[in-house]
C-alpha cells in the first residue's frame, strides 16, 4: 500500500497559512508524542522560516513516557523548546503559555527597546489531522471555542481567537504534505488516525503495527490480549489478528474470522490508548 493523502482542502489550507505566515511572530507545532518527529510536516519549515517555534508533544499520556523524556532531551539539544501535553485532561496546557512567553523573550524585549508595547505575540497552530488541535485550544481558551472530533479533518476554515492582551492564536485546519518520502512515516501517521482510513487498507496496517507490536512492546499486547503470550506471540502477524479476531468475536458467518473488523478494533484500541502507553517512534 501506498501511503498518501493530500486531498484539495489541505492544499486550500496551505495556501491560507502561507498567506497568514506574515501576520505571524511565533508557529506552535502541535506534533503526536507517540511519533513527534513523524508528525511533524516538513512543509512548516518552509513557511515558517525566521518565525520563533515551540513544539507541543501533545497525548503525551499515550506514549511510552521514557520515551517522551528522550524526546524532550531531543528537541532541547537542537534548540527548540518542547513541552508535554494531554490535551484531553489538561494536563501540562498551563506550561504552554510560559513556554510561549520563554520562547518570545527576547523578541518582546527587542519591541520594548523600539517603545513597542502592548503588541500582542501572534502564534499560528499547526498540526496534522487527528493530532489534538481543537482538543487543545478549547483546553485552553474554555469550552466551545473551537469544534472538536475523533476524525482527520474536523477543524476547517480561518479562526483567530484572543486568548488575552498578550497574545492570539490563529487556529489552522490539520494538514499533511503532498508526498512521504519515507513511506514508514505514511504508516506511522496512518497508524495514528491522522490519514482518513478510507484511503487505507486496515488489515495490512493492523498487521504492521502487529509486527511493531510484537518487537517493542509484547507485554502490552498480552497485558490487552491474554492469550498472545510465551511462544504464541512467535506466529505470523495474520495468525495473531486472527487469535484477536477469535477472542473478541469478530466472526463472520461460518464461524470465519471477519480481519476488516478485528483490524478496525485493534487499530481503534491503539489509539485510543487501551493497549497502553506505546511510543512509534524515538529519537
Ligand atoms: P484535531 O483533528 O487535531 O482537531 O483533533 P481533535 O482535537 O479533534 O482530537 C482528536 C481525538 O484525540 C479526540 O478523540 C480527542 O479526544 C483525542 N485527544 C486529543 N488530545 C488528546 C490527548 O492529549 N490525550 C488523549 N488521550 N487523547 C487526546
Amino acid at each position: 500500500m501506498v501511503y498518501q493523502w493530500y486531498p484539495g482542502h489541505m492544499t486550500k489550507a496551505r495556501r491560507m497559512m502561507e498567506e497568514n505566515s506574515k501576520l505571524i511572530d511565533l508557529i506552535i507545532e502541535l506534533t503526536d508524542a507517540r511519533a513527534p518527529g513523524c508528525s511533524r510536516n516538513p512543509d512548516i519549515d518552509t513557511l515558517g522560516k525566521g518565525k520563533l517555534r515551540l513544539v507541543i508533544l501533545n497525548k503525551a499520556d499515550l506514549a511510552d513516557e521514557k520515551v517522551n523524556a528522550q524526546w524532550l532531551s531531543y528537541f532541547e539539544e537542537k534548540g527548540i523548546k518542547a513541552v508535554t501535553v494531554n490535551a484531553k485532561e489538561g494536563q501540562g496546557v498551563k506550561k504552554i503559555q510560559s513556554a510561549i512567553r520563554d520562547v518570545c523573550k527576547e523578541k518582546t524585549e527587542r519591541d520594548r527597546k523600539r517603545g513597542i508595547i502592548g503588541r500582542p505575540v501572534r502564534a499560528m497552530v499547526c498540526g496534522i489531522p487527528n493530532v489534538g488541535k481543537s482538543t487543545l485550544i478549547n483546553a485552553i481558551v474554555g469550552k466551545g471555542a473551537a469544534k472538536t472530533g475523533n476524525k482527520p479533518g474536523v477543524t476547517k476554515g480561518k479562526q483567530w481567537i484572543r486568548l488575552n492582551k498578550d497574545l492570539e492564536l490563529l487556529d489552522t485546519p490539520g494538514i499533511l504534505w503532498p508526498k512521504f518520502e519515507d513511506q514508514e512515516v505514511g504508516m506511522k501517521l496512518a497508524m495514528l488516525g491522522s490519514m482518513n482510513d478510507e484511503v487505507l487498507q486496515l488489515e495490512e496496517l493492523a498487521l504492521d503495527l502487529l509486527t511493531f507490536l510484537v518487537r517493542e512492546y509484547p507485554e502490552n499486547l498480552t497485558a490487552r490480549y491474554e492469550t498472545l503470550t510465551g511462544e504464541a506471540l512467535e506466529q505470523e502477524p495474520v495468525k495473531l489478528l486472527e487469535a484477536i479476531g477469535r477472542a473478541r468475536g469478530c466472526l463472520k458467518k461460518g464461524n470465519e474470522i471477519d480481519y476488516e473488523k478485528t483490524a478496525n478494533l485493534l487499530l481503534d484500541e491503539f489509539r485510543g490508548g487501551k493497549l497502553g502507553r506505546i511510543s512509534l517512534e524515538r529519537p
